[in-house]
């Protein structure tokens, strides 16, 4: 089996309500997935996290060297395509537009031996997992405070067991959003704070100390991510765990972080960290260094399967007789790409999804979805 073609699709929704975090406005989502063909006909499917058409200018640059490559030497190709850019790269897309290879790659192997990615990782561990839902950006001509609280009393109703809000605006309105969410989910379902590195160190302090009461399970990238003393003083001057990673790609990116013990929670993106390929080797690193390891998940039904395959197969650590689980990333925010891609859509059940036990991925691709949403150029 040899590497056909390396295609790239760009997908491109204009979302009928716009949305912000701390640090993006949202008024398109914009998807990368990457499609592998091999001269047997096998196909397989990845995605790139961040900047579509960028992602997709690096995986054409890459692609051209996979040509009669086989497929099946994942760890062999990943090594050539980052060493190819490695003294302008390390981070960022050219570590995101491997990632997509590399996914794809992956899914084409679990086809090949006619399994599940995740019986090629090791095996099972667990057949599903909880999923937290990750919503609540800020809405223009809207009030925050009471609209994020409706739209969290809405998960908690669809059986969510924990909600995941976007701070990073403002110190006193975020702190009165927290308050509002934690009255309008109760007790019971855990809560978790995201800046998207929003704050500098003496308002993410502020926030940490004060929304303690509120009982937070994490608070997520409180500054910026280059910034790991930061991330350290943070860590030390406020009581809630500090969790953060998704912009850290590669496992060297990972290295400072966990041994110097800024966070108390690593959230690497399959799509961005490296694929199946390096998001094994960062797990690694994690449970190495006592972290706990909560993949970060934001794209189509590919990224989401992707996790899922991955997740599926992550040890326990510690390997108690009632172990902790895992939790999925489960975006709630308007996104088609999420459904539309895939013939059978990923979806919950009171807050719990299934993990696909088909060949690779697991997922079959719908075309018409993706000829549907196919970027137009201008
Ligand atoms: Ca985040």
């Amino acid at each position: 089996m040899k590497v056909q073609s390396v295609r790239t699709h760009v997908l491109d929704y204009p979302l009928d309500t716009q949305f912000e975090s701390a640090s993006m406005h949202f008024s398109r989502r914009q998807h990368c997935l990457v499609e592998v063909v091999c001269d047997d006909g096998t196909v397989g499917w990845g995605e790139c996290l961040g900047p579509a058409t960028l992602n997709a200018a690096v995986v054409d640059a890459y692609g051209a060297s996979l040509i009669g490559k086989d497929p099946l030497k994942t760890e062999v190709i990943w090594l050539e395509l980052y060493n190819r850019l490695r003294d302008q790269g390390q981070r960022g897309l050219t570590v995101t537009a491997l990632s997509g290879i590399d996914i794809a790659l992956w899914d084409i192997k679990g086809k090949y031996f006619d399994v599940p990615i995740s019986t090629l990782l090791g095996g099972r561990v667990r057949d599903s997992v909880h999923a937290y839902a990750t919503g609540s950006f800020r809405r223009e001509g809207v009030d925050r405070v009471t609209d994020i609280a409706h739209e969290v009393a809405g998960y908690r109703r669809e059986g969510f067991h924990a909600v995941k809000i976007k701070i990073g605006f403002d110190v006193e309105e975020d702190l009165a959003v927290i308050a509002a969410v934690r009255d309008a989910v109760g007790p019971d379902v855990r809560l978790m704070i995201d800046a998207n590195h929003g704050y500098d160190f003496l308002e993410a302090v502020e926030v940490g100390v004060r929304a303690a009461e509120y009982g937070v399970d994490w608070f997520e990238e409180p500054v910026l991510p280059e910034q790991i003393s930061t991330y350290r003083a943070v860590r030390a001057e406020q009581p809630i765990p500090v969790a953060g990673g998704e912009t850290w790609h590669g496992r060297y990116a990972m290295q400072e972080p966990l041994e110097t013990r800024a966070i108390d929670i690593l959230q690497p993106d399959i799509c961005g960290v490296g694929g199946f390929t390096e998001m094994r080797r960062v797990a690694d690193m994690a449970a190495m260094h006592g972290v706990r390891l909560v993949p970060h998940v934001w794209g189509t039904a590919i990224c989401i399967a992707a996790s899922l395959q991955f997740m599926a197969s992550l040890l326990p650590n510690p390997p108690r007789r009632h172990p902790i689980d895992p939790i999925l990333e489960f975006d709630r925010t308007e996104n088609p790409f999420r459904q539309a891609v895939v013939v059978t859509p990923l979806e919950h059940e009171y807050g719990v999804v299934p993990i696909p036990d088909g060949p690779g991925l697991g997922i079959e691709i719908n075309r018409d979805a993706l000829s549907q949403y196919a970027l137009k150029e201008s």
